[in-house]
């Protein structure tokens, strides 16, 4: 094991690709809402995994399910069925009101499913012309890193050099009604949103958007489709972010939490009317709905019913933007979003980029990690303690001012 930090990150430099740009720590260990590094430093995860570890680190319910799981079974492949299948699928089901559950292994495949459903879908039932369907997006998405996802995304640096692209996807502004209604027409299968754009900076549409969308949708015969991979499982204070404004997509898309930080577990949610569509050999996945899987994710689907996760977020997260929102105007955050134990501050060009403020966070102990510039996300785990949030946020306060 790797016992300095700098031969570590020298060695992963020399050996992995450099798509990433991680801060220079090496964690070797975690718990809760804390990580350790080799050099035995302490750290509090403000990020919590990109929301993957809503249940924090080590979470007990999920380690022992996972261990009793490792000592039963742990792959079958879909070529047989197996004992932890048919309860994941009905429960996860249940969680979201639905009939049917289209399991896949990260968030981008489970992206990947939900366009393919909603192709499927739109040749099988709506009756749109081979070949013609087409596919309504937001600008500013983040959907994942595949050759068809990426040919929809607006930021150059995911795009750029992926091509040729994927065609069937018109692209509309975040938050307006109007250019959505305009951009539908006879053969759109389908409208994919983040109901909060995360990657973009934990983005919230204006009040009465997800409900217009729903709305226009409905009408024109056209599938809502949630991605809730980073937004979903108790993020913002509810089990999906929709649910903000009383409205429920035709499609779930889940990821992320779903597997607890644990393993890759992702997931389409819908009705038989719409994931019915598929028959056998049209869609798979080797490691989808594996039993290690859906022994976590069970057990995750058990923690989110009890609705103490959910609450914690929307406790904890209007503490959180009680302490945030007076920053702005001081001179060092421009603006600050977000919903539930979930935010992204703008912080003042002048005092760094989210690079610079990530790393002095760092430097007294706490995980961040910047987005698009000049933007810090915060999420930490839901089981952070009151203290431990305000011990961050105090560390937050104390590099915008400087200290
Ligand atoms: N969709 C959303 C909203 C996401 O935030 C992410 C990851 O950040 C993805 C999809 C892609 O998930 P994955 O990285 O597991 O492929």
């Amino acid at each position: 094991w790797p016992s300095s930090t700098a031969g570590a990150i020298a060695a992963a430099e020399a050996h992995s690709a450099h798509n990433y740009h991680p801060l220079p720590v090496v964690v070797a260990s975690a718990e809760g809402a804390w990580m350790t590094d080799v050099e035995g430093r302490r750290y509090l995860d403000m990020l919590a995994g990109y929301s993957a570890l809503n249940f924090g680190h080590g979470n007990r319910r999920l380690i022992d399910a996972a261990k009793a799981q490792l000592e039963r079974v742990t792959l079958t492949s879909r070529a047989f069925h197996h004992d932890r299948f048919a309860d994941f699928c009905t429960q996860l089901a249940a969680l979201c009101g639905k009939d049917m559950v289209l399991p896949m292994n990260t968030g981008a495949e489970a992206v990947e499913t939900a366009l393919k459903t909603a192709r499927k879908w739109g040749y099988k039932v709506k009756g749109v012309p081979p070949g013609q369907a087409k596919i309504i997006v937001a600008a500013n998405n983040f959907h994942g890193r595949t050759t068809t996802i990426v040919s929809f995304s607006t930021d150059h640096e995911a795009r750029e050099d992926f091509g040729p692209y994927t065609p069937g996807f018109e692209i509309v502004p975040y938050g307006d009604l109007t250019a959505l209604s305009h951009a539908m027409s006879a053969n759109t299968v389908a409208v994919l949103l983040e109901p909060i754009q995360g990657e973009a900076g934990v983005l919230v549409p204006p009040h009465g958007y997800l409900a217009g969308v729903r709305e226009l949708t409905r009408e024109r015969n056209v599938l809502f489709i949630a991605d809730e991979i980073q937004s979903g499982l108790g993020r913002t204070g509810k089990t999906f972010a929709c649910e903000h404004e009383g409205v429920v997509p035709d499609m779930y898309v889940l990821g992320k939490a779903l597997g607890g930080g644990v393993v890759p577990v992702s997931a389409v949610v819908a009705d038989a009317g719409i994931l019915g569509v598929f028959k056998p050999g049209e869609h798979g996945s080797t490691f989808g709905g594996n039993p290690l899987a859906c022994a976590v994710a069970l057990e995750v689907i058990a923690m989110l019913r009890t609705g103490e996760y959910q609450q914690r977020a929307t406790e904890l997260g209007e503490h959180l933007h009680a302490e945030l929102n007076p920053l702005i105007g001081g001179g060092a955050v421009e603006a600050v979003r977000g919903r539930g134990l979930w935010a992204g501050v703008d912080i003042a060009p002048s005092r760094g980029t989210g690079r610079e403020i990530s790393e002095k966070l760092l430097d007294r102990g706490v995980l961040v990690k910047d987005t698009h510039g000049h933007t810090i996300r915060l999420a930490p785990p839901l089981v952070i303690s009151k203290e431990d949030l305000d011990w961050g946020l105090d560390q937050l306060r104390a590099v915008l001012s400087g200290a």
